[in-house]
């Protein structure tokens, strides 16, 4: 059988020096656990600007179509702000995620006991917190139709529209259950079914989608404002929350922030499942490119590691190698590793960005 296959675009800024730890983490597990990936790699962003006068070549795209798992560092930077916006770096991401139509954003909040003390919130609240955000990524109010800024009178008039048909909510739906059953079996879904017709249509499906395939999944639904408020009063409650573009836009960056740095937020965009059983995937951390602390290996390459981990997760079914990887991350922030940007008030040294690949690396030497 072939081996997986992987397509890393590493991209800009520090995008190539994060992915550079997960290489040394794909060469371990061939090395060790003689699971072996077929690893190409290419362009994307602002270094495929630089090459092919666009974010993203046709013949990359063509690439992400056909491979198991894509990974993805980050793009963008100061040298390309002022380019025209269809040759952006972020259309380079923006093209991978619409034609491999990726539409369940996953993003994991988790709070490692050795950060706890980084988050706003009090230790007994985020400490050993769990939770997946599951976000609806390709349609709702930034794609819905008609949109723009009209004159109306004598006044203009900015229009949005929140538009989801059932298939849309529904297959969202069965990623979050799916999700829910290889964890904690429940689901949490928010919308504003209180004020919004699409609201009432998004608790309908779910619920429906529920009964009929997933009746063993614990399922209750949240008004939207609520859930904001429920997720800062006592995050714990939740294991998978299920919501639409727009809410899970604003959830996902308060609950991601609950656990503290940027430079340790993963994320996982899921799509319909190819000829092989595996969904269309693509593996990135949360944040940019950081161009501010870019080639001076200061990088935190541990959102990144995090991201390949949910990749074992999801593309590869290799739950347990994920948590292998997830259990070297944890002990070596146990044991006070930390990259400039965990570096908290009780001091410390901070260690490199490839210091901090090679003590995971040395701690997933220790696991075996
Ligand atoms: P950013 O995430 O790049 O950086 C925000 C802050 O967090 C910076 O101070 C940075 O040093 C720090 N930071 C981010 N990742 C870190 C890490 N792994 N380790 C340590 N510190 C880290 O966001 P920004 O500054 O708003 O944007 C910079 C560029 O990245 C822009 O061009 C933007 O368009 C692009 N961007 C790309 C993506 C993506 O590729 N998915 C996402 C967001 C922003």
């Amino acid at each position: 059988m072939a081996n997986p296959s992987i397509l890393i675009l590493a991209g800009d800024g520090i995008g190539p020096e994060v992915m550079a730890e997960v290489k040394k983490i794909i060469g371990w597990y061939d090395a060790k656990r003689g699971i072996t990936f077929d690893v190409s790699e290419d362009l994307v962003g602002g270094c495929a600007y630089d090459k092919h006068g666009t974010p993203l070549h046709d013949d990359t795209m063509a690439k992400a179509q056909e491979v198991d798992a894509v990974l993805l560092g980050a793009v963008g930077g100061p040298k390309y702000d002022t380019l025209d916006f269809s040759v952006k770096p972020e259309r380079g991401l923006l093209r991978l995620r619409k034609e491999m139509d990726l539409y369940s954003n996953l993003r994991p909040a988790q709070c490692f006991d050795a950060l706890a003390d980084f988050s706003s919130l009090k230790r007994e609240v985020v400490g050993g917190l769990d939770i997946v955000i599951v976000r609806e990524l390709t349609s709702g109010i930034y794609f819905g139709e008609p949109r723009g800024i009209f004159t109306e009178g004598n006044e203009r008039v900015g229009i949005n529209t929140q538009r989801y048909t059932e298939s849309e909510i529904a297959r969202v739906a069965r990623s979050a259950f799916e999700l829910a059953r290889r964890r904690s079996n429940k689901v949490c879904s928010m919308e504003k079914a209180n004020v919004m017709e699409s609201g009432i249509l998004w608790r309908q499906v779910v619920q429906e989608i529920h009964d009929k395939e997933y009746p063993d999944v614990e399922l209750s639904h949240m008004y939207a404002d609520a859930g904001a408020m429920q997720l800062c009063r006592w995050p714990k409650q939740f294991d998978v929350i299920v919501t639409d573009n727009l809410f899970g836009d604003l959830l996902s960056d308060a609950a991601a922030m609950l656990t503290g740095s940027l430079g340790m937020l993963p994320s996982a965009s899921l799509g319909a499942p190819m000829a092989n059983g595996r969904p269309k995937a693509l593996y990135e951390p949360v944040h940019g490119s950081a161009p501010d602390i870019a080639g001076q290996g200061k990088a935190n390459p541990i959102a990144c590691v995090l991201s390949f981990a949910m990749a074992l997760r999801y593309s590869f079914d290799l739950g347990d190698e994920a948590e292998r990887l997830e259990k070297a991350v944890e002990k070596v922030l146990a044991d006070g590793y930390r990259t400039a940007d965990l570096m908290g008030p009780e001091g410390g040294t901070p260690i490199s960005t490839a210091a901090m690949g090679d003590a995971i690396v040395a701690a997933l030497d220790a696991s075996l």
